[in-house]
């Protein structure tokens, strides 16, 4: 069912009104057959052209382009007011879930998409981004879920398929995330118990130690063999290998922690 608030109208008037009356919301403006022409207007709204009087003053309103299925729309919003609006972001950035080429290959893909949506061009629910965490027999995942205004519901398979038509670099972060450490990436030890634990259903933690220790990782090995003993021998190696990268990582916020070094 989709938003009546989202449908189009008929006039420039009308829309103008309707986004005065809704003070930072978008409201759709019109529907075009190409996407020169959507682009035009919302262009000349946003710089008060006398084309469209019932925009002004210059400023008042802020248009963008998208397109709205085979069709191309522009939506308007009333940003004049004391208290400056938050910008709209053109991308968003969300853990999509996949299942293809094979249903045994399911998994979470990270992709950037436009924040229009594509049904409707009106804008996605990337502020109300939300993580999903679900499980596949005992693997545990987590994809984003989001709410669009329009009532259009954005589905993985569509989402994953629009990000690879349409790639897009994801959006600048924010300065606070800026300034924040990038997390580390997967460790190599992690990654081969979560490799073998794919392949060996409900293997222990024990033969997670045993494979770190022939591969050389004889520190981890000893830090997974004494946390068995620590939960009374009731470790998994999925578990094994979250604490580890748990360990590491707190090991890597901190500056004076060397690993492995002897003390
Ligand atoms: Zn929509």
């Amino acid at each position: 069912m989709i938003n009546p608030e989202y449908r189009a109208v008929s006039d420039h008037a009308t829309a103008a009104a309707k986004a005065r009356a809704q003070h930072g919301s978008w409201v759709l403006a019109g529907v075009y057959a190409n996407s020169q022409t959507s682009k035009s207007v919302a262009a000349g709204i946003r710089a008060g052209s006398p084309s469209f009087p019932t925009y002004q003053p210059t400023g008042a309103f802020d248009a963008y382009a998208a397109p709205a299925g085979d069709r191309e729309s522009v939506w308007v919003r009333y940003v004049e007011g004391a208290e400056p609006l938050p910008p709209f972001p053109d991308r968003m950035t969300v853990r999509v879930r996949h299942s293809d080429p094979a249903p045994s290959d399911l998994g979470v893909v990270t992709v950037t998409v436009t924040t229009r949506c594509p049904a409707c061009g009106g804008p996605r629910g990337w502020d109300t981004v939300q993580p999903y965490p679900f499980q596949v027999g005992d693997e545990e995942y987590t994809a984003d879920t989001w709410t669009n205004p329009c009532g259009h519901m954005d589905l993985y398979p569509h989402v994953l398929e629009e990000s690879r038509t349409r790639q897009l670099p994801p959006p600048p972060a924010p300065k606070h995330i800026v300034e924040a450490k990038a997390p580390p990436q997967e460790m190599p030890q992690v990654g081969l118990i979560l490799d073998a634990a794919r392949e060996h259903r409900g293997m222990h933690a024990a033969r997670a130690a045993d494979l770190l220790e022939v591969r050389g990782f004889a520190d981890d090995a000893a830090l997974i063999r004494a946390e068995i003993k620590n939960r009374a021998g009731h470790l998994s190696a999925k578990q094994a290998a979250t604490l580890l990268r748990d360990l590491h990582r707190s090991a890597h916020l901190s500056t004076d922690y060397q690993m492995g070094a002897a003390s």
